[in-house]
């Protein structure tokens, strides 16, 4: 149990530390990458770049100024997902973490994902926390997970609070954060006293199938919401886990939240109970979370007909195999060239990522015309694909610089980084080809560099679910491709080496 804060203000230390590791992505995680394509903030810097940001991290600078605490930023980190980051990245990172929290604090205000692989070790933020316990073991420590988190019981035996999102797209970040920051302060001033239970199943499910309207997702949060309203529980989170890191502890879990400070026994008890029910409809619903793909061919036709049928808004064809935020290449073609194959007209395309490509159009300049072997430059041995490159001309229609502050929903306010950006107009298409990795889930993919997506007849997006966010309000019909890449979500084409077995649908469960 934390205990009270005995200096005055209180000193509130702020960190944030995240990436979504994809053990099979051959994308590298450069310190670079940390910052969305600019490298960490540290400090101050920290502080600001957040600042007002539908994230964790910012809901925990607005509780702690209310507060009126003397606040630390050490770090604030996050990176698209990718590959295992190396021993070094990693400790470049916990460095000023470290040396903060040995410089003394009140409470520790964590923004985590819960996916993240170090090369050396699976279970990144265990390491995390297990190294502050080891410098202030009595330090109150709160901690918002992402909805694809892959929980260890080091974790939770770390933590004092954890709570994590409840949508997916993510546009509840901010929230989840300040349920984590407001029970951590309540802890602190003695208001209540909180238990903490988590369960765990083995179940490896498909991430195509994690968003609230799709699978057992949606009556698992819905159970959760309703005991946290009726005041059952402090907090309960769903947590279905990240299907595409091999690690012991990928799987699903619930983790409950109650007021132990009456009767610590009993609000035990209701934690195991409510966490317990959660979990239940994940077993027992276990089937809808297993993706069933159609033929990639097969799906293009289908979004064509639609698009013939001039339809109220554009088409959305979701290449999701290929999705970076979720550490995909985001340079396979296959869906690309099933589009041009079909000869689907009026197409807009994001964001293809080849800086070779982007470095040629800028050569040639706006408005000259240019042959590009686009994409295709990245092999995925894990799966046993290698780059297939496709040959497209056109005229190049516009450059950025690919800054960009997102619009919103989800992530409304932060800035980020594509790159250098070029867009190729192909006649029938407009491809969108960037240098760094980025995921389409704000329209600005398209408007910061003219292209106006609700006019367009298609929309081709390199994402998974998180395009929900900006696309599906102007979106008519939406239909998902099948192509290829490691975030394929039939999870047959992995070999899994240290998954805990069995596990449900590689094992009968
Ligand atoms: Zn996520």
């Amino acid at each position: 149990m934390p205990p009270l804060s005995t200096s005055m203000p209180p000193c509130y230390l702020i960190a944030l530390i995240k990436h979504e590791t994809n053990t099979f992505s051959p994308v590298p995680t450069p310190l670079s990458a940390f910052g969305h394509g600019r490298g960490p903030y540290f400090g101050e810097a920290a502080k600001e770049a957040f600042r007002g940001s539908a994230t964790p991290f910012a809901a925990y600078l607005d509780i702690a100024e209310r507060e009126g605490a003397t606040i630390v930023t050490p770090v604030a980190a996050e990176s698209w997902p990718s590959s295992a980051c190396s021993r070094k990245t990693f400790e470049t990172l916990m460095d000023p973490l470290e040396e903060a929290v040995a410089a003394g604090c009140d409470a520790i205000f964590l923004d985590l994902h819960g996916a993240m692989v170090i090369e050396d070790c699976d279970d990144a933020e265990g390491e995390i926390l297990r190294r502050l316990r080891a410098i202030a073991p009595r330090v109150p420590i709160a901690v918002t997970f992402d909805y694809h988190t892959n929980l260890s019981p080091e974790t939770v035996a770390l933590a004092d609070v954890i709570t994590g999102y409840k949508t997916y797209p993510h546009v509840d970040m901010y929230e989840s954060g300040r349920l984590a920051g407001e029970i951590l302060v309540d802890a602190i001033k003695g208001r209540i006293k909180p238990v903490m239970v988590h369960q765990w199943l083995p179940i490896v499910s498909a991430i195509m199938r994690h968003a609230p309207e799709d699978g057992p997702s949606g009556a698992i949060i819905d159970h959760a919401r309703a005991m946290e309203k009726n005041g059952t529980v402090l907090a309960a989170t769903l947590l279905p886990g990240f299907a595409h890191a091999d690690t012991q502890h990928t799987g699903i879990a619930a983790v409950v939240i109650t007021n132990g400070k009456r009767d610590p026994q009993a609000a035990h008890a209701t934690a195991a109970r409510v966490a317990g029910e959660m979990m239940s409809i994940a077993l027992e619903r276990r089937a809808e979370y297993v993706y069933h793909p159609s033929p990639l061919p097969e799906a293009v036709r289908r979004a064509k007909l639609f698009g013939d049928g001039h339809p109220d808004g554009p088409v959305l064809l979701i290449d999701h195999c290929d999705n970076c935020g979720s550490g995909g290449t985001q340079d396979v073609m296959a869906v690309v060239a099933e589009i041009l194959r079909q000869q689907l007209d009026d197409v807009a395309i994001a964001p293809i990522r080849d800086p070779q490509a982007v470095q040629q159009m800028i050569a040639a300049g706006i408005g000259n015309n240019v042959t590009l072997s686009l994409g295709g430059k990245t092999d995925m041995p894990s799966i046993g694909l290698t780059g297939k490159p496709l040959a497209v001309s056109g005229r190049v229609q516009a450059i950025t610089d690919g800054e960009i502050v997102f619009r919103g929903p989800m992530y409304t306010g932060l800035k980020s980084h594509l790159g250098p950006t070029a867009v190729l107009d192909t006649g029938r298409a407009q491809i969108v080809v960037t240098s760094l990795h980025h995921e389409p889930f704000d329209l600005l993919i398209f408007r910061h560099c003219g292209i106006e997506p609700t006019k367009k007849r298609y929309i081709m997006l390199k994402s998974r679910i998180h395009y929900r966010a900006g696309f599906k309000p102007i979106a008519s019909h939406i239909v998902e491709c099948h192509g290829e890449g490691v975030t394929n979500a039939d999870l047959s084409v992995y070999s899994y080496t240290k998954l805990k077995r069995p596990i449900y649908p590689l094992d009968p469960l």
